[in-house]
């Protein structure tokens, strides 16, 4: 696996590999996972699947911090470089790219991208700034390491909705793959800033999903009002006292536009909840005469058997 540090040893590795394989004119296929670091299966089941997808992987590791609207997240963030290097060499990546924060936003730097719209409600309305961030470091992640294909969590439903806009509007030319949400047994969406619980708060956390099950069950019952949704999915949280809701949605699922009155299905309900400081989220697909989509819990080794991306 190659390590690089700087934007030009990443374009250096990803070009001259196309040169030593002879494969210029047809050209290798690349996978791109771009994470945060401090990796949990759920990263490296996208690995995986770029791996499945590509002749090459490479996996981008930066917690950036124009996308923390809170400095105090930034700075709690968990990072454990070795830790993930080495998940990232057992899974075979490619390239590992690791760039410090000035490298990619030098004293110099002034270009920020926006997507509009999709990026207006839920998470961005919640954390001011946030969606500005994740355009902007992919934008210019895109542009370094010129992917086939980029390749995103489901759990993060509005990231992945905003980057395919982000793709469309700017016409970067490659593929954006969402894959289903991993996880915990127990339900609890696996995600880097569980390690942050306490022993209490990470039991109460389970809610989250369940929460979102209930939801998908009134679905399933025929329930199709957007508030009694919204409120079944309240009650359900304030069932635990640590839980602090800041924000519960029902929305449609490419605009995310919020839902009113009667929901056309499918229809993505989402949540973000604080256990103390820390926030966390998640969503499920309510979809018409079945299972929520959100991801099956049975286990960090087994791989959820419903899928179906929201796009
Ligand atoms: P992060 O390091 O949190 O920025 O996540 C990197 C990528 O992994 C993003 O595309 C996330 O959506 C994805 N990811 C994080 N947690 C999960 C999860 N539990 N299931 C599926 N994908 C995830």
């Amino acid at each position: 696996m190659k390590i690089a540090r700087t934007v030009d040893q990443a374009r250096r590795v990803r070009h001259s590999e196309d040169h030593r394989t002879g494969r210029l004119a047809e050209g290798l296929s690349w996978g791109f996972v771009p994470t945060m670091g401090f990796l949990h299966e759920a990263h490296l089941s996208l690995v995986r699947r770029a791996a499945e997808e590509n002749d090459r992987v490479v996996v981008s590791l930066f917690v950036n911090p124009m996308q923390f609207n809170e400095s105090s997240d930034f700075e709690t963030y968990p990072r454990d470089e070795e830790k993930d290097l080495s998940l990232l060499r057992d899974a075979g990546v490619d390239l590992a790219f690791l760039p410090a924060v000035e490298e990619i936003y030098p004293p110099s730097f002034q270009t920020h991208v926006d997507v509009e719209g999709v990026s207006e409600g839920l998470e961005g309305a919640a954390r001011p700034g946030h969606f500005r961030g994740v355009a902007t470091v992919l934008t210019k992640l895109f542009h370094i390491v010129a992917p086939t294909r980029a390749y995103f969590g489901q759990k993060d439903a509005q990231q992945v909705a905003v980057t395919r806009q982000l793709v469309e509007d700017l016409a970067f030319g490659l593929e954006v793959v969402a894959c289903p949400t991993l996880r915990e047994s127990d339900g609890l969406a696996m995600s880097s800033r569980n390690v942050r619980l306490t022993a209490e708060d990470r039991r109460q956390a389970v809610v989250l999903y369940q929460a979102l099950e209930a939801a998908a069950e009134a679905v399933a019952g025929g329930e199709r009002d957007a508030d009694r949704l919204r409120q079944r999915i309240e009650e359900h949280i304030a069932t635990v006292p640590r839980a602090r809701v800041d924000y519960i949605s029902l929305a449609d699922p490419r605009s995310l536009q919020e839902l009113q009155g009667r929901v056309d299905l499918p229809a993505l309900a989402s949540l973000a909840v604080f256990f103390g400081d820390v926030r966390l989220i998640d969503n499920v697909e309510l979809i018409d005469g079945g299972e929520p989509d959100g991801g099956e819990p049975d286990g960090a080794h087994t791989e959820p058997t419903v899928r179906r991306s929201v796009t």
